[in-house]
């Protein structure tokens, strides 16, 4: 691929705003991205901007799904005990077997948070 300016020369670039092939001459530095000297520079920054929010955004995120799934597996561990016990020594076993199915489910949507903020963060 040749230089969008010159065309004998073999470009070692693309920028990341207009996508144009460029070489050393043309080319600068913005950030983690390459852009046209003089003319994508504030549109690559601005891009590199976005991109870092967008990162810190999908962090967050993946933050509140671990912390739910935390806390519905606490609480499903604690409701699945208590159906478990409550299976064993109240005459109510239809209703006891209700509650540890409760807490399975509460475990279970716990670890699906997991899975969901460990696919956010693969992104
Ligand atoms: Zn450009
Ligand atoms: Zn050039």
């Amino acid at each position: 691929m040749r230089c969008f300016n010159h065309s004998e020369i073999e470009a070692v670039a693309v920028c990341k705003s207009c996508g144009r092939a460029l070489c050393h001459d043309c080319i600068t530095e913005v950030g983690l991205g390459c852009s046209c000297k003089g003319r994508c520079e504030s549109d690559v920054a601005s891009i590199n901007d976005l991109a870092e929010r967008n990162r810190t955004v999908y962090q967050k995120n993946s933050a509140i799904y671990w912390w739910s799934g935390i806390v519905l597996i606490s609480f499903g561990v604690l409701i699945a005990g208590y159906g478990t016990v409550a299976a064993m020594f109240s005459k109510d076993l239809a209703g006891s077997l209700w509650t540890l199915l409760y807490g399975v489910l509460a475990i279970a949507s716990g670890f699906g948070c997991f899975v969901a903020a460990r696919r956010i963060l693969q992104k």
